[in-house]
């Protein structure tokens, strides 16, 4: 049997990242697509675990290789999937998790059609988004303000995909994803 294909869309800020890594501590069995990207490394990430941090050069000699099975322009940075990390895992039977911007969700979407399951994670409004990227303190003031502006975009499109999550109270929006993500994991 194919494994699982599970995308977590949502803006920068939402919580994302605090809800994935509960997600993999609880369902082990899970792999996680590691991305390319050209953005500099955040401290405490880990070059292979967070992301494969390469140069824009290196980005563009992959992506005319056909390496990548999406790959989008977010925030003024190139984030790809590997085509064929994701074909090896899913055609062999492990599940996979993935975060994407909305683009990159889209694109799995037309490759993968409903075999792909989008869970898009949601503010509860635009002052805690900004409340929590600027609480965060990981990014400098240009860049929280192209994410804001990305988010009043990204919100948008909060209803167009298989499941929503409104990330108000962290443990209630947790227990909403755990329970969409079993489900997923059954059917
Ligand atoms: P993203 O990955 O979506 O960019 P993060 O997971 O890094 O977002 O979360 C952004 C900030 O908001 C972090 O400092 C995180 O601890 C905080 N945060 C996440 N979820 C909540 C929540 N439900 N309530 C309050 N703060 C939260
Ligand atoms: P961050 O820089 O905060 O880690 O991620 C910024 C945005 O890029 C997030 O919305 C995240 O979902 C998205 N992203 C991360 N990896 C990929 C990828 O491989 N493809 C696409 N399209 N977006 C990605």
């Amino acid at each position: 049997m194919r494994g699982k294909i599970i995308i977590i869309v949502a803006p920068s800020g939402s919580g994302k990242s605090t809800l994935i890594k509960r997600l993999k501590e609880e369902f082990r069995q899970l792999h996680w697509s590691v991305s390319f990207t050209t953005r500099p490394q955040r401290e405490g990430e880990v070059d292979g675990k967070h992301y494969f941090f390469i140069s824009e050069e290196e980005f563009l000699k992959k992506k005319g290789q056909g390496d990548f099975i999406e790959w989008a322009l977010v925030h003024k940075n190139y984030y790809g999937t590997s085509k064929g990390f994701v074909s090896t895992k899913v055609d062999n039977g492990f599940s996979l998790l993935f975060d994407l911007d909305v683009q990159g969700t889209d694109n799995m979407k037309t490759e993968f059609g409903d075999e792909a399951k989008a869970i898009f994670i949601a503010p509860p409004n635009l002052d805690e988004l900004e409340a929590r990227l600027r609480g965060r303190g990981t990014d400098s003031e240009e860049v929280i303000n192209v994410r804001l502006e990305n988010a009043k975009k990204e919100i948008l499109r909060q209803n167009d995909y298989d499941f929503c999550v409104i990330n108000d109270d962290l443990d209630k929006a947790y227990a909403d994803l755990r329970r969409i993500v079993a489900s997923i994991l059954e059917g």
